[in-house]
């Protein structure tokens, strides 16, 4: 027999040792994703989504995975490690028409299913939360496929290994939508009623405030004190609210010590977060910290089909792929642009058909929600950032001090504005465009080997919005 198949037979019945030895929550997140891909003598390759699950699988299984192989087979084995790569279906033809005419949809990369057994399970949303918030109708990426994974994994097993989780990342990145899944999954998992509290930080300030001024703070603290899941969006807003804060923290103290759920959002990580007492902080960050990045083209592609379907329209990929190369900042305006343009065909009778699409993405830069970034913001924001001045950023200082700042300016304008290289070249003191080019292909590439520029990068933009908005 090959030696490939008497390594298979050791790789499954590896699994089904190691199910019994983690936690159920483990070995969902960390087991049931890999898959065995061959073998040679000595090695078995298995196959893993991402390099940073196989990172996370190397340092915390791969000595429980290899001593296991040992007991089983009596030989050691090394582990060779794959990468999934992501299976994309060919955007031209990922959906055709049914014989009847209407469109058919097949599934989008990838999609959280429900098991035959999980269908018969109640469907309502749990009291308070958005029915459409669930698993079922989140795309999963490369940008949230952890994240996703996290949240799938505590919904099944609710405050047990990931107490508390804390998701963070941008405006528009499905924060709002994972949490409330998560809620949404627990109420049609579990019989009876249990208790989910999901608020935002922002009600749940306004709820302690007023319990004190009408003398009923043990009503609000039984609320989140009995709570069996509690989802807290959005915590960036307790910045400075100190007598929140302390009331958040014996409330996590009790929940954290009754084994009750706790998960939380912020828009940017804790460390970054203004005013917030250290303990508190310490709370947070206690658990397991997942984030969420801007979709790529392809799941941004797999997102708009989804909402399209549901929708009931049909949107050629055209279209589809038209929105996704102009809209790079968040989910939310994905969707936003493809609704203007289905309300618009739909008012004017028309197909949704590539001209309509273009003339109304063109419409919706130029609205002001899109348009208070301006390159002057980025310029103070990011001239700020690096102890600059905008006019040393403008000038013709060319020390490396000034010449990167002003090369990530440039990179950010063409990454938030729709600005053209000579429309940026103009405000950076009348610079050529092909000067802009050059400043963002320098940028991208450094992207590619320095992480940390990633990072500055989506801080900058953080603040830049964060300036847009009140601008
Ligand atoms: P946040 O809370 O991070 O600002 P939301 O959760 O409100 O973002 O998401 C904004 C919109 O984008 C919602 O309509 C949400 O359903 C949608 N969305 C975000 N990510 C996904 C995804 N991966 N799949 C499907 N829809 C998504
Ligand atoms: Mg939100």
């Amino acid at each position: 027999m090959a030696d490939w198949q008497d390594n298979r037979v050791f790789w499954d019945e590896a699994l089904k040792t190691i199910q019994h030895q983690v936690s159920e929550q483990e070995y969902v997140m960390w087991f049931q994703q890999i898959e065995y891909s061959g073998s040679e003598q000595d090695t078995i390759s298995i196959t893993v989504p991402s390099s940073f699950y196989r990172d996370q699988v190397k340092q915390r299984y791969l000595d429980l995975i290899q001593t296991t192989l040992l007991d089983l087979s009596g030989r050691s084995f090394q582990l060779e490690f794959n990468i999934t790569r992501t299976e994309i279906a060919n955007p031209s033809n990922s959906r055709v028409r049914s014989a009847n005419g209407s469109p058919h949809f097949p599934s989008p990369p990838v999609r959280l299913e429900r098991s035959p057994e999980e269908s018969r399970k109640r469907v309502a949303p749990a009291p308070g939360l958005n029915g459409e918030y669930t698993f079922q109708n989140f795309v999963v990426g490369d940008n949230n496929r952890f994240a996703a994974n996290a949240a799938m994994a505590i919904s099944r097993n609710p405050g047990t290994t990931y107490n508390p989780c804390l998701i963070y990342g941008g405006v528009g990145l499905g924060k709002t939508h994972l949490l409330q899944s998560i809620g949404n999954a627990v109420w049609e998992n579990n019989e009876g009623t249990p208790k989910i509290v999901y608020v935002t930080a922002e009600d749940f300030t306004n709820e302690f405030i007023r319990s004190i001024q009408e003398n009923k703070t043990h009503h609000f603290k039984s609320k989140y004190r009995n709570a069996d899941v509690l989802l807290i969006d959005d915590i960036h807003f307790l910045q400075k609210k100190h007598e929140t804060q302390e009331e958040l923290f014996h409330t996590f103290n009790a929940l954290f010590d009754a084994k009750k759920q706790m998960i939380f959002t912020s828009d940017r990580p804790v460390s970054e977060i203004k005013d917030i007492t250290e303990r508190l902080q310490n709370r947070f960050t206690r658990g397991l910290t997942v984030d969420l990045q801007p979709p790529q083209m392809e799941t941004a592609v797999a997102i708009l089909n989804k909402k399209a379907e549901k929708q009931g329209v049909y949107v050629s990929d055209e279209v589809i792929n038209l929105i996704c190369q102009k809209i790079t900042t968040n989910v939310r305006d994905l969707e936003a642009a493809l609704t203007r343009i289905i309300a618009y065909a739909e008012l004017v009778n028309k197909e949704v058909s590539l001209e309509v699409a273009q003339r109304q993405l063109k419409d919706f830069f130029s609205s002001p929600m899109q348009n208070n970034i301006t390159v002057d913001i980025i310029q103070r924001v990011v001239a700020d950032y690096f102890n600059l001045s905008p006019s040393e950023l403008k000038g013709k200082k060319r020390t490396r001090q000034v010449a990167f700042p002003r090369q990530m300016a440039m990179y950010i304008s063409r990454e938030v504005t729709e600005a053209s290289m000579t429309d940026v070249g103009l405000e950076f003191g009348g610079r050529d465009h092909t000067t802009v080019m050059h400043a963002c292909q320098r940028i991208s590439s450094r992207m590619r080997t320095d992480p940390t520029i990633e990072d500055i990068i989506q801080t900058l933009i953080r603040r830049i919005r964060e300036e847009g908005s009140r601008a």
